[in-house]
């Protein structure tokens, strides 16, 4: 095959799927995985099974992780240090940033260079084009596959710093997994009135779609948070806060469980506090953010 041979550790839904990926477009793919039976239908569809990991390893010069968290990549790759060499690791496992930082470090010491990524779809979604992936690290090693990178989903190469990727990467996570836990708490309030998850869950998920529009469209809340200028002529804080205290209220009442209410409660609280009462509800931001530098 004139296509460069990849190989990839690590075959949970996500692998599995760039797996296929990646073999539909013609490339050689080598997998290795600690439960092997789970490369069987992968084997069938034209993978190689290597039979350790530095078998793997030592196959391609790039080597695609997708692994539950980074200590995987230790557990795996622990015992494949002397292939590692002059070789490019793309991590598109979730971890925290200092866990990535530390990876790319480990690498480095081994010789190889690592490139963290951040998939930005489900598995269904791989080699869609819908999906993208961020990704960040040594620019010269993500140049040098990004071909075949883009057949996973669009690159969003961030910059040199490995941590990077994977920040913006949770900080998606962050709105997702909120928004998740939101939608399951308001159908465990409409469940304890009586009303069932099937009715209310598509119009709760519908509220998410519709998220955009209510505060403005996509690009309106940001240059709040960036300049701290919160005009508040539509939803002031002050209006929220009372709304976050009423979600509370009603979670007491149905015997729901307050901890996401309180927290969203507690943004408001401060902010009002803070003097931002006449505000948008932007300016919650004040008091969730980092300090400014
Ligand atoms: P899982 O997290 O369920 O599992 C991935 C793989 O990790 C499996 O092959 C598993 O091996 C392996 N593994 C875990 N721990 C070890 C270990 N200590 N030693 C060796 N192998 C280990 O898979 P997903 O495919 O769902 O996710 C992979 C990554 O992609 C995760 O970091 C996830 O956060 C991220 N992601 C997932 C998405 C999704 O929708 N699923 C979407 C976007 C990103 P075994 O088969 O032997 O258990």
């Amino acid at each position: 095959s004139a296509l460069t041979p990849v190989t990839l550790i690590g075959l949970g839904p996500m692998g599995q799927a760039m797996v296929r990926t990646l073999l539909a477009a013609g490339h050689p793919v080598t997998v290795w995985n600690r439960t092997p039976s789970r490369a069987d239908a992968l084997v069938a569809e034209g993978a190689v099974l290597a039979a350790t990991p530095a078998e793997a390893v030592a196959a391609s010069d790039v080597v695609l992780l997708s692994l539950t968290d980074y200590a995987a990549m230790y557990d795996v790759l622990g015992g494949a240090t002397d292939v590692l060499r002059g070789r490019t690791v793309v991590n598109l496992s979730s971890d925290t940033p200092g866990a990535t930082r530390a990876a790319a470090r480990w690498a480095a010491d081994h010789g190889a260079t690592l490139v963290a990524g951040g998939v930005m779809t489900p598995a269904p979604g791989v080699g869609t084009a819908d999906a993208y992936v961020y990704y960040s690290g040594p620019e010269a090693a993500f140049r040098a596959h990004e071909a075949a990178l883009a057949l996973l989903g669009a690159p969003r190469y961030l910059g040199e710093d490995p941590g990077l990727a994977q920040l913006l990467y949770q900080a998606q996570l962050d709105v997702f997994l909120t928004a998740l836990s939101g939608v399951a708490h308001a159908a465990a309030l409409a469940q304890a009135a009586g009303v069932p998850p099937t009715r209310f869950v598509p119009e709760a998920l519908r509220t998410l779609v519709e998220t955009p529009a209510m505060v403005g469209g996509v690009d309106a809340p940001g240059p709040a948070f960036e300049t701290g200028v919160h005009p508040g002529h539509l939803s002031t804080a002050t209006m929220m806060g009372a709304t976050a205290a009423h979600v509370l209220g009603a979670s007491e009442e149905l015997g729901v469980d307050t901890a996401l209410p309180r927290a969203i409660l507690s943004h408001y609280e401060r902010a009002l506090a803070a003097g931002h009462g006449r505000d948008s509800w932007t300016a919650i931001f004040e008091v969730i953010r980092a300090p400014r530098a």
